[in-house]
């Protein structure tokens, strides 16, 4: 590893435009990867296009994305992780394998993880970390532990098994994530050897005259008629000999001439995932031996992985709509409502932004909710003024659905909502903190008979139960719920004719 790192300093210090355009992977096959690729070799045909019968596998993604300690900043949305998704299920469709979120998107607020979670302790990443599940972690920077060439856009790291993904590269048009997940499933780049050490006629000769490759000599130089193609370079016939041309080359059609030992001139496989062209235009794809050896490799992965999953829905459809409060409502008070929504159907979880700002350049609330509806308790909304509330439905499968977001705007009243109501009521939650089990009583004071509607509801916002009852003046006593509460944090909301009051309680 080191003597690779220093050709590489000494390559990009003497090729200064290099440095500056590329960006590359920084993964570097391990013998023992490659022992891993060509032992699945042995069982990839039944996965060749003509036999794979296999039904689609969905694989989980443990995303762990990086964030200050100070939670001023995160390295990437839940928006670009979700089209980050979106593409590589579009893309690894054509070997029916999906991928789909294993438990949301998890945020580690950790300077250094933020800062390049590939270099991060690996006993502070480990409690983060999911056996069952592709672990993927995203930072500002994606450096490999040794170094590598040129700014590394991200890497698989086959010795701890993880994914490491730079902010730069988490969106829908990257081609990052599905390159690292072809390694993660035992693929080699096309220009195996030649990692460190893209082809230059200077160094290696035209026809190349090495006999070895350069950055890995274990690795037979490819030959352009395909004559060694099961022996060397990515070890699969359907993908090219490769000298790493792509490394810098500014488009897409490669034109610089170099020749192998026999003299035959290269044309590599510009648009294949796993070379470094990067110039393009998002046109990229697997070879079928490509798609047949990462099956095979799952084959292996299935026995740890949660493959045998299956979503709540494979696709979501019609469009949703924000019930309360209703476009371009002022309201009465400027805090503690429920902010609901209907999804359209199949979404399960929703990104909800709320900002002063029509185009959302602002952040006043970001979250990430289960369900449809939101609890808004904090003071975080100013009095008097309008507000645009945004929504992005999704499931832990459909991601592809940034053009399926909805928005609505209100405006705040003057008062905070409990000082509306503090007025007319004197009502206590007790015991609080409560017992688990227990019963909870709520006792109101009114100044006359009214109906009055109790509502328990979750820490989310979520309606867990509803009481009607009609209240006379002076003391009345409700219990709360016959349910048992499990522990945590609720809310019990009443409401009136003439507003509603929150009390929080806690049960323990
Ligand atoms: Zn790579």
């Amino acid at each position: 590893m080191k003597k690779v790192f220093l050709l590489a300093f000494l390559f990009v210090s003497s090729l200064q435009s290099y440095a500056q355009l590329a960006g590359n992977c920084g993964f570097i096959a391990t013998d023992e990867f490659m022992e891993r690729t060509l032992s699945n070799k042995k069982n990839y045909e039944k996965h060749l296009s003509g036999n794979r019968n296999q039904m689609v596998r969905y694989v989980p993604i443990n995303f762990l994305v990086g964030g200050k300690t100070n939670k001023s900043q995160v390295a990437a949305s839940a928006e670009s992780v979700l089209d980050m998704l979106c593409r590589l299920n579009e893309v690894y469709a054509v070997g029916n394998i999906q991928f789909y979120l294993f438990g949301g998107i998890k945020y580690i607020y950790n300077d250094a993880f933020y800062e390049n979670p590939g270099i991060a302790n690996e006993l502070f990443v480990n409690p983060y970390r999911e056996i069952t599940a592709v672990d993927v972690l995203i930072g500002k920077k994606a450096d490999t532990p040794g170094g590598g060439l040129g700014v590394t856009l991200g890497h698989y790291n086959p010795g701890k098994d993880w994914i490491v993904i730079k902010t730069s590269e988490i969106n829908y048009s990257s081609e990052t994530f599905p390159h690292e997940l072809g390694h993660y499933l035992s693929l080699n780049h096309p220009h195996n050897g030649w990692d460190a050490d893209p082809w230059d006629a200077s160094l290696h000769g035209n026809p190349v005259s090495i006999t070895s490759s350069p950055s890995n000599p274990s690795v037979a130089i490819e030959l352009a008629n395909g004559s060694n193609c099961e022996n060397s370079g990515d070890f699969l016939c359907d993908t090219p000999a490769d000298y790493n041309l792509g490394f810098g080359w500014n488009n897409c059609n490669y034109t610089g001439g170099a020749m192998d030992p026999n003299g035959i001139l290269l044309n590599p496989d510009e648009n294949n995932f796993m070379g470094y062209f990067l110039q393009c235009a998002n046109d990229y794809n697997f070879s079928d031996g490509q798609m047949a050896l990462v099956n095979a490799d799952l084959d292996i992965r299935q026995n740890v992985l949660a493959v045998d999953w299956t979503p709540i829905a494979t696709e979501i459809t019609g469009e949703g709509s924000i019930n309360y409060p209703a476009d371009n409502e002022e309201l009465s008070f400027y805090n503690n409502f429920e902010l609901s929504w209907n999804l359209p159907s199949g979404a399960t979880r929703s990104i909800v932004e709320i900002s002063d700002n029509f185009l959302f350049l602002t952040t006043t609330f970001y979250g990430v909710k289960n369900g449809n509806s939101m609890w808004i308790d904090s003071d975080f909304l100013a009095p008097n003024k309008t507000y645009y509330v945004r929504i992005r439905p999704f499931n832990d499968y459909v991601t592809c659905t940034s053009d399926l977001e909805f928005t609505s705007s209100f405006k705040t009243g003057l008062n905070t909502s409990v000082n509306t109501l503090a007025l007319d009521l004197d009502w206590s939650v007790f015991p609080n903190p409560a017992q688990s089990g227990s019963a909870v009583i709520v006792q109101v004071e009114m100044e006359s008979t009214a109906d009055v509607v109790m509502e328990l509801l979750s820490v989310s916002g979520k309606i867990l139960d509803t009481r009607n009852s009609t209240l006379q003046a002076g003391q009345n006593t409700l219990e709360l719920t016959d349910d048992i509460l499990s522990a945590g944090l609720y809310f019990v909301r009443l409401n009136t004719s003439k507003g509603s009051a929150v009390r929080k309680l806690i049960v323990q």
